[in-house]
Parts: structure tokens; C-alpha cells; sequence
């Protein structure tokens, strides 16, 4: 077997794929510069490691489970104008996670909720900060069904084991008592232990009516809210953007 060949599937059992990729090209360089092998080692390890970084950041964002993959780049604040772009970007820093800060975008359903959280999910995740998006009626069937079986707690656990969870959504349906409680249960032991981005359409004080129990939403809002950026929006639909159907735009 050539030296060449057998140093291929060398890098094949360690699973140095870009350096096995860049074998080639390296080779041609090599003869025609005079760079120094070590330069050229730590070139191609250089490049193995940015690859695998790449990767982690590419599953992270994977398994985070978000229902698109927008940034804030591709957001046009210019649409949205009562939405401060600096506070946005400020956020999008991460700087509010070490201080275990909530994010509640409030406002009408289109305005940009779900993309400025998914956003800003996606700037977690690729740093590898563990991130998980739920919709919140989902979260609720899930509390539901656990409080059937007596396992609130271990959802609950669940739910807190991630850094930064999204809970987009809440206030479309109105949900069962017991879920609303495991909420509460879930949001209490997030409180001043990690971040938590939420949306809704409902200001707080419709929440009594989404959580069924005034008392009970009262508590959420209390926990949620000490360390909390409340983002308003007040603004027309992106949905709609370009369309006209009102009477009063022809
Ligand atoms: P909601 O406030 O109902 O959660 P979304 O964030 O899902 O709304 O926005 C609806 C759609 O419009 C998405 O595809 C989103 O990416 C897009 N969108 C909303 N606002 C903007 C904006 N200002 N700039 C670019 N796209 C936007
Ligand atoms: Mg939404």
C-alpha cells in the first residue's frame, strides 16, 4: 500500500474528514510553496477543528426544533418601526442570559414574534447553549397528559434542564387547570435560574382567562416578569405586507 494511501485511511479511522479533503490540495500547495510544516500541519488542523465547530453549531440549532431558521439579519426593523433595534440587538449579545432575564414579545398575531424568538434562539444555539422551542399549546397537552399521571415534576425537569427555552404562543386556546398549574410549576423553578423567551397575543390582563385561574396566572406573570424585557408591538401584520385587503388602503 502507497504511504499516500495508507495515510487516507488513517485519517478515515480518526474521522479527519476536512483534513482527508484537504489532503489533496495541501499536497499540490506543499511542492509548489515553501511554507513550513508546521505552518501547514496547523493549517489543516485549523480547519478540522473549524469544521467540527461548524457541525455542533449546525446540530445544535437542529435539535433545538424551531419552526424556521430566520435571523435577526433577515428581520426589516424598518416594517416593524414601534420595535427598538437596538434593544433587539442588544439581546441578540445573549448578555440578558447570564442574568437569568425572560423576553415576552407581546403583540398582534404577524408582527414578528416568532421570528425575533426563533432569532434569537438561533444565536444560542450556535454557540451551543442547550435551546429548546415549544409551542405552547403543546407544552400544555404535554402538562396535561403528566398531571394524569402524576409525572408533572419530571416534565417540569425536563423542561428546566435547557439554558434558553422558547415557549412561543400563548394565549391562541385556552388550556385545562391542571396544565396551567404545571405551567406555574415549570415557570417557578425557572425563575432566577435560566432564561425564558415567551410570545403572545394577549396582554397580561387577558392571561387570567388563558390560564383559566386568575390566581394562578397572576403567579406566572409575577415570576416572569421580575427580571423580564417585555417587548410591545404594536404594528400591522408581515403576513399581509404588500396586500391590500382593507377597503380604506386602495
Ligand atoms: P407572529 O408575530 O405571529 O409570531 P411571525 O414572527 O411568525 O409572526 O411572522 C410571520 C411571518 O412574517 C414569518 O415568516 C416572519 O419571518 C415574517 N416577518 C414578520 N415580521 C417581519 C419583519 N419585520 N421582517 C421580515 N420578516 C418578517
Ligand atoms: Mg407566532
Amino acid at each position: 500500500m502507497s504511504t499516500y494511501i495508507e495515510l487516507n485511511n488513517n485519517l478515515e479511522i480518526l474521522k479527519l474528514t476536512r483534513i482527508q479533503e484537504l489532503l489533496p490540495s495541501t499536497l499540490d500547495e506543499v511542492s509548489k510553496s515553501n511554507r513550513s510544516f508546521v505552518d501547514i500541519l496547523n493549517e489543516l488542523v485549523r480547519a478540522e477543528i473549524d469544521y467540527r465547530d461548524e457541525r455542533a453549531r449546525k446540530i445544535n440549532i437542529t435539535v433545538s426544533s424551531f419552526p424556521y431558521i430566520k435571523t435577526i439579519n433577515d428581520f426589516d426593523f424598518s416594517y416593524q418601526p414601534t420595535i427598538n433595534k437596538q434593544k433587539i440587538l442588544d439581546l441578540s449579545t445573549l448578555r440578558f442570559m447570564e442574568e437569568k432575564t425572560n423576553i415576552i414579545f407581546m403583540g398582534s398575531p404577524g408582527t414578528g414574534k416568532t421570528h425575533l424568538a426563533t432569532a434569537l434562539g438561533i444565536e444560542a444555539a450556535g454557540q451551543r447553549i442547550s435551546t429548546y422551542f415549544i409551542n405552547f399549546a403543546q407544552l400544555m397537552e404535554k402538562l396535561k397528559n403528566a398531571a394524569k399521571e402524576n409525572r408533572v415534576e419530571q416534565v417540569v425537569k425536563h423542561y428546566l434542564k435547557y439554558s434558553l427555552l422558547i415557549i412561543d404562543e400563548i394565549g391562541y386556546l385556552p388550556v385545562d387547570k391542571d396544565a396551567s398549574y404545571g405551567f406555574f410549576q415549570l415557570i417557578a423553578a425557572r425563575y432566577e435560574n435560566r432564561s425564558t423567551i415567551l410570545t403572545t397575543n394577549q396582554p397580561f390582563s387577558k392571561w387570567g382567562d388563558v390560564f383559566g385561574d386568575v390566581v394562578i396566572a397572576n403567579a406566572i406573570i409575577d415570576r416572569l416578569v421580575h427580571h423580564c424585557e417585555v417587548i410591545k408591538i404594536n404594528g400591522m401584520s408581515y403576513r399581509i405586507k404588500g396586500k391590500s385587503i382593507f377597503e380604506e388602503d386602495n
